[in-house]
């Protein structure tokens, strides 16, 4: 039973306070939406795979110079996290054309971006997240030019090492999805990272293993996150 306070309902993830005042409670849901939460579907199983693998990710990037709101996990589907005060801005890196950079410019998914992409969207689900760009972001004071700019180096530099590991367990990583906060002056990487926000595509056969699958109605997500996971535990394994 959860004593602490539901501060924060996301559609993938519920927050708590903890007793701690700088310490929240994040826990992994089954719940897969799409048309940003107009299709909604309980999964099981989901929760306990995007821990899993937001886990090995966090853990990498921290490994290799990335600060993030990670503290230490409680069970399989909950984690510490430091409190955080989030910037309202999903941050989207794309290496590679899909999604709606192909619809917007009426492009060819699958064609590789000669430099990576930076978008800005508001996070408002009212709105259904709007496009934002930095001059909208400064001019409404959601964040100021030094946080963008710490913003993008940081973005750059997880996109770097991120690409290498996926590239290493035969995934191309085609796009993802990032948010930021707050912490005692500094920037750091909160929410997560999995199949959920970003496009890997198997480097073979193309094939997505995120949630375009729940998206397209092209199956269970479950067998193609586990086999995420699993390739991300093999290649932990092996080194
Ligand atoms: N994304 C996300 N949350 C959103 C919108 C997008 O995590 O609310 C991720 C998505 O999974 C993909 C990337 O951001 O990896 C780019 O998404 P895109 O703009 O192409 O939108 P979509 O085609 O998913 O509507």
């Amino acid at each position: 039973m959860h004593l602490d306070q539901l501060i924060y309902e996301g559609k993938a993830k519920d927050v708590y306070q903890t007793n701690d005042e700088e310490v929240l409670r994040m826990v992994y849901k089954n719940q897969a939406t799409a048309l940003n939460g107009k299709r909604k579907e309980e999964i099981l199983g989901k929760g306990l795979l995007n821990h899993q693998i937001s886990d090995i990710i966090f853990s990498y990037l921290m490994a290799n110079g990335i600060k993030t709101h990670f503290i230490e996990n409680v069970s399989k589907t909950e984690q510490l996290v430091k409190r955080v005060e989030m910037i309202p801005i999903e941050v989207v890196l794309r290496n590679t054309i899909a999604g709606s950079f192909a619809r917007k410019f009426d492009q060819v998914e699958g064609t590789k971006l000669t430099v990576p992409v930076i978008e800005y969207y508001y996070k408002n689900d009212a709105l259904d997240d709007p496009g934002i760009n930095e001059s909208q972001i400064f001019a409404l004071n959601f964040a100021t030019k030094i946080e963008m700019d710490e913003i993008k180096k940081q973005v750059l530099q997880i996109n770097q090492l991120l690409y290498k590991l996926f590239k290493d367990i035969n995934i191309d990583l085609i796009d993802f999805k990032l948010e930021f906060g707050r912490y005692h002056g500094e920037l750091i990487l909160a929410d997560e990272f999995s199949p959920d926000n970003a496009r890997l595509w198997d480097s073979k056969t193309h094939k997505s293993l995120d949630k375009d699958i729940f998206r397209k109605k092209q199956g269970s997500i479950i067998p193609v996150y586990q086999d995420v996971l699993n390739r991300l535990k093999n290649r932990n394994e092996a080194i």
